[in-house]
């Protein structure tokens, strides 16, 4: 199995809210890190207009791929405005065959933000695409399917308040520091946070949710996930195989 792995959510700061932890262990094992966001998170600021805190977010994003010595990529849509329609779900596939990856992580398919939920099904159909030859795309298919694991959805809840709780768990202790170290990098967010609630709100959430999971195994701090398990899947549990006993299934 080629050790890459590519973390693709919706917006920069996502998956270092979500798998940060997990993408640290694979790092430590080999893995080669992409993370890659559909949106340059042009929509989070007060301050800026689209395009300065487009630039600026990605340059967070990638001050925060490089930790991990990974490559940071965006694939330019807008955020409010992620769409699962033929434009996203042909570049994301043209992402998905660049970088090749055996493991891939997504949003929930549930979540607090139609984003995630467009960005879970374009990475959903992207992934199933990634060996069919008619897809009119120039780049090269390839198989197999990937591992395709979701992340937590925003406070491990869907849009009733109801838990959504994982299918795993990664214990993530270890890696906490390097995860808020991640974090950190997305300054705009951090600052514009802790100018509203005069606490580092930003780096707090995380830890506290990381820490609820993590209370969950008995561990310090975990992060969860579910494996994508429909037809034309890959159906073991590859995550149990490169971590071993840091998984724990539910
Ligand atoms: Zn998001």
């Amino acid at each position: 199995m080629r050790k890459v792995v590519l973390a693709i959510l919706s917006h920069p700061d996502d998956a270092e809210m979500m798998c940060a932890g997990t993408l640290s262990l694979l790092k430590k094992q080999g893995w080669e890190i992409h993370i890659a966001t559909m949106a340059p998170g042009d929509k989070g600021t007060a301050e800026y207009n689209r395009e300065e805190i487009s630039v600026i977010r990605k340059e967070e994003a990638r001050n925060a791929a490089k930790l991990l010595g990974g490559t940071y990529h965006c694939l330019e849509f807008e955020d409010v405005y992620i769409l699962y329609d033929r434009e996203s779900i042909n570049k994301t596939a043209a992402l998905i065959r660049r970088i090749q990856p055996s493991l891939v992580f997504t949003s929930s398919p549930t979540d607090y933000m139609i984003d995630h939920e467009m960005t879970s099904m374009i990475v959903q159909t992207a992934c199933f695409s990634c060996g069919i030859k008619n897809l009119e795309i120039s780049e090269k298919p390839f198989d197999p399917v990937p591992y395709l694991y979701y992340c937590d959805a925003m406070e491990g809840k869907d849009k009733l308040g109801n838990p959504l709780p994982p299918a795993m768990y990664v214990d993530i202790s270890t890696e906490i520091s390097i995860k808020a170290e991640m974090l950190g990098c997305h300054k705009s967010q951090r600052n514009w946070l802790l100018k509203h609630h005069k606490v580092d709100e930003y780096i707090l959430a995380m830890k506290r949710f990381a820490e609820e999971r993590g209370t969950e195994i008995n561990v310090d701090y975990a992060e969860g996930f579910r494996q994508h398990l429909g037809h034309g899947y890959p159906q073991e549990n590859v995550l149990v195989d490169i971590l071993g006993s840091l998984v724990t299934i539910k």
